[in-house]
């Protein structure tokens, strides 16, 4: 039975894909079954993230009845299973953002976690993302802007039936982060469960491509990134254990069956 994490925040900007992809990407290297999907079908970037933004099938068909959902699934990083989205403005007219509903329940019994990327600001796309979470996390930054934002968005997400599972910090500064995480908890009136500092290497690995997690595992959000995913998993973390490394197995199959599965 899959668990639907919908990360969302209001103000654009901050972190939400980053988020969806690392802890993604995460989870799957923790051997779950995960699968992230692009629900900004306006302004669509998970894929472009990850080098997955010339694939034939994307959800943009899939939400305007032209194809399965099950042709919009491709092998991501770490053995995520990504859904992208399409960049079209004619596709993003043509998609219908309820659709979502009925593609959810084709992925239940495939998943353990599907992420969800949910557009910024608050439009009809963005609602159904919201409705449909088992839990909605908010992604913010410690700014007024982004707070009050995510403030709204804790309230849309209630008024539809979703969940706030907790808020991260992401871009937070090392200074007074027990402080912040009580302000933040204090004003958004939800759990604080993680704070990600500002880190360079996020910004390098994404002009490389690919996920801070992998390439730069030992960099300093990347540690807070697993923290969270554990957390989201109930894996107690150890950061000790490393995880699995690809086996070669997994990788002849990788090159055997690259692209879509
Ligand atoms: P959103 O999806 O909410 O619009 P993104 O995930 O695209 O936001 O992040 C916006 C920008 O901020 C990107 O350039 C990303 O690389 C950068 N970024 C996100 N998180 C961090 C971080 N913790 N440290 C440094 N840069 C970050
Ligand atoms: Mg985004």
């Amino acid at each position: 039975m899959v668990r639907v994490f919908t990360f969302a925040s209001g103000k654009g900007g901050t972190g939400k894909t980053t988020m969806t992809i690392n802890l993604g990407t995460s989870l799957a290297r923790f051997g779950k079954r995960t699968c992230i999907m692009d629900a900004d079908i306006g302004m669509a970037n998970l894929g472009l993230a990850i080098g997955l933004d010339n694939v034939p099938v994307t959800l943009h068909e899939v939400l305007s009845g032209k194809a399965s959902i099950h042709d919009a699934i491709y092998d991501g990083p770490g053995g995520v299973q990504v859904v992208p989205s399409g960049i079209s403005l004619q596709g993003f007219q043509q998609a219908d953002p309820e659709a979502l509903r009925d593609v959810l329940k084709e992925l239940v019994d495939r998943l353990d976690y599907l992420l969800i990327d949910a557009p910024a600001g608050i439009s009809r796309d963005g609602v159904v993302p919201l409705a449909i979470a088992d839990d909605v996390i908010l992604v913010v930054n410690p700014e007024l802007s982004a707070i009050v934002d995510a403030m709204k968005t804790k309230i849309l997400a209630e008024v539809v039936g979703g969940r706030v599972y907790g808020a991260i910090v992401n871009r937070a500064t090392p200074e007074g982060s027990d402080q912040v995480t009580k302000k933040m908890e204090k004003v958004l009136g939800v759990r604080v469960i993680g704070m990600v500092p500002d880190d360079q290497n996020v910004r390098k690995a994404a002009s490389a491509k690919t996920p801070v997690v992998m390439k730069y595992p030992t960099s300093p959000s990347s540690v807070s990134i697993r923290k969270i995913a554990a957390g989201m998993a109930g894996i107690t973390y150890n950061k000790d254990v490393q995880e699995p490394r690809d086996s070669f197995v997994d990788r002849f199959s990788k090159v055997l069956f690259r692209g879509r599965r």
